[in-house]
This record gives structure tokens, C-alpha cells and sequence, in this order.
């Protein structure tokens, strides 16, 4: 294994290792506790050191972030994508392995799969319990995303959990303690891994060829405070307006709502949410709902957000609107 900071060359094929942190990082004061440890503890070289490389390949490690992904902002974001940019576009690069936390990793999947649309492998992986459990899951996820990353066939962001591979644009944390703590709705996942083999079901979220949309990217701005300010406002019973109203004059620039079933919204959180729209703030509706999507209606007065969740409608709102 070679760390980024000495000299990179050779004939050889690559796998790049970046490292963001989370639990698979974490540590626990009391070895063996699952729930009092402190995430993003441990450096991503020290994460890999007990692993070996797929055959045929050399793993390289970076260290993008070191946090809890309960903290991911726009920064980090940016910053990411474009080392995962830089490596993907190297011709000696098979893949790309991302370590990340469980809380926020189908958004920056999301978020990846949106602005780079990689030809090639983009793995994103995790833990439940941090590195000094008892019973670490993280080595073996390690090891599963590695395998991912190394067939030529994948192509794509994925993540890869409990020896499951899910698809950036389904995949969502289901369970807050389990080890196999995500799941792909209805879609389902798009491969299992079995001791390193892939058990492939449907078919890889790839781009015709590398870099699809570099505009989106260079159009990211450097300031998080230049990213389109866009929140998600939640449809309950005995909702109302106030928190939408108090946003549109607070200067938001996109709201989603996180509605009920297929879209609808309580009422008196509708009114405000139209009298935003009409003020020219950009309105979505995403369901509530942790399965199905959000069939519109031609003449719907607020747009819906199709299949994407509260969360992801968000970042994909975002980038439409840097998109102008
Ligand atoms: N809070 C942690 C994180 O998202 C949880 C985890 O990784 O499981 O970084």
C-alpha cells in the first residue's frame, strides 16, 4: 500500500482508498461498546493496513475528511468529488473505494453519482461498530468494496454494506443499530458479494465514459455559503405554515417538503408553500414514505420529486439550481 504523499508512478493498476471518517474509523473508549464510541478516529492508511490488495492491484490511500457524517456539509462535498474526479480520470486507475459514515452516505452517494456520473467504479462503504469493537464489521465491508471496486464490469457509485451492493439512487439507511443497516426499497440491491465474488442482479449505474458532466463540478462553489440554501419542511398531522414562512424571510432559495403517501401535504402547509413558490422560492414535493414515490398529477401547483426522498430531492434541487 502507498500513501498519497510519496511518489506515484509505475505501470501498475491502481485502487484509491479515500477516507471521510465515521464509524469504520470510530473508536470506542471500552473496546467492545457499539454505541459510546466516537467516530472518525483512526486514519484510512490504518483502516487498510490489515487488507490485501485484489490481485493485480496496488491500493493507494488518501485522507479527504476525518468526520461523523451527521457533519457532512457542501465543503467536504466539493472537495471529494473532485479528488474522486482527479483519480477516476487517471488511465492507471481501476476504481475508487470511499469510507464514510452510515448517517449521511446515501446523500453524498447521491450527490456523486449526480455530479460525476463515473464510467468506472465508485464504492462507497461503511461500518455499524466502530474499529476496536469486539466484532468489527468494518474490515469485512472494507474488503467486499475493495473486490467491488476491482471487477471491470461495475461501473458507477455504489455502496456497499453487510455483503450487499445498493445503487446511489436507492439506497437508504433503514436501521439505526443493524449491521445490515441499509436497503434498496423496491428496486432491491444491485449485487450481493460472496467471499469476494459478485452475484450480480441487475444492471450498474455506469455512464457511457468518464467525466459526463464536468460543468456540474467546476461549478460547485468554494464557499458552502454560495450553495443554494434549500431545506426540507415535514408534512404531519396539525402542520402549518410558520416554519416555511419564517424561511421564505430568512431568504431560503428552495424548500422540499417531505410529504405524506403520494405527495399530498396538510393543508395549511400547502398555502405556504404556494405563497413561497409565488415569492420565487423553488418548491418539491418528496414523499415521506421510506418506500414507493411521488406519482404527479399534470396541473400538480407544487412539482413532485419522482422517486427521490426527501433527502436526495434536496441535493437534487440544489443542483438544479446552480444549474440555473
Ligand atoms: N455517526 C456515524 C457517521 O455517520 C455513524 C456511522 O458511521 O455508522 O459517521
Amino acid at each position: 500500500m502507498q500513501a498519497l504523499d510519496e511518489p506515484v508512478g509505475g505501470l501498475s493498476r491502481k485502487l484509491v482508498v479515500l477516507g471521510t471518517g465515521g464509524t469504520i474509523a470510530g473508536l470506542a473508549p471500552r473496546g467492545g461498546d457499539g454505541i459510546g464510541y466516537e467516530a472518525a478516529q483512526i486514519g484510512v492508511a490504518q483502516l487498510l493496513a490489515g487488507q490485501a490488495a485484489p490481485a493485480g492491484l496496488e491500493l493507494l490511500v488518501e485522507q479527504v475528511a476525518q468526520i461523523d457524517s451527521k457533519d457532512m456539509d457542501a465543503a467536504v462535498w466539493r472537495a471529494l468529488a473532485q479528488r474522486c474526479a482527479d483519480w477516476l480520470g487517471r488511465a492507471d486507475v481501476q476504481g475508487v473505494v470511499v469510507t464514510h459514515g452510515t448517517d449521511t452516505l446515501e446523500e453524498t452517494a447521491y450527490f456523486l453519482q449526480a455530479v460525476l456520473a463515473p464510467h468506472k467504479p465508485l464504492v462507497l462503504t461503511c461500518a455499524m461498530r466502530p474499529a476496536n469493537a469486539a466484532m468489527p464489521d468494518g474490515p469485512q465491508n472494507l474488503r467486499d468494496a475493495l473486490a467491488v471496486a476491482a471487477s471491470a464490469d461495475v461501473g458507477g457509485v455504489v455502496a456497499v454494506c453487510a455483503g450487499t451492493v445498493h445503487a446511489a439512487a436507492e439506497v437508504r439507511k433503514l436501521h439505526s443499530y443493524r449491521l445490515d443497516a441499509f436497503g434498496s426499497g423496491d428496486a432491491g440491491p444491485l449485487a450481493y458479494v460472496e467471499a469476494g465474488l459478485l452475484r450480480q442482479l441487475r444492471g450498474w449505474p455506469r455512464s457511457a465514459s468518464e467525466g459526463r458532466l464536468p460543468d456540474l463540478l467546476a461549478r460547485l462553489p468554494v464557499e458552502p455559503q454560495a450553495w443554494p440554501r434549500v431545506e426540507i419542511v415535514v408534512s404531519h398531522a396539525g402542520a402549518g405554515g410558520a416554519m416555511v414562512d419564517a424561511l421564505v424571510r430568512d431568504g431560503v432559495h428552495g424548500l422540499v417538503v417531505a410529504a405524506t403517501g403520494n405527495g399530498s401535504v396538510h393543508h395549511a402547509l400547502e398555502q405556504a408553500l404556494l405563497r413561497a413558490q409565488a415569492a420565487g422560492v423553488a418548491v418539491r414535493r418528496a414523499s415521506r414514505c421510506d418506500q414507493g414515490r411521488v406519482w404527479g398529477a399534470p396541473g400538480d401547483a407544487l412539482p413532485d420529486a419522482g422517486a427521490l426522498s426527501p433527502v436526495k430531492a434536496r441535493i437534487q434541487l440544489q443542483l438544479d439550481l446552480l444549474a440555473g
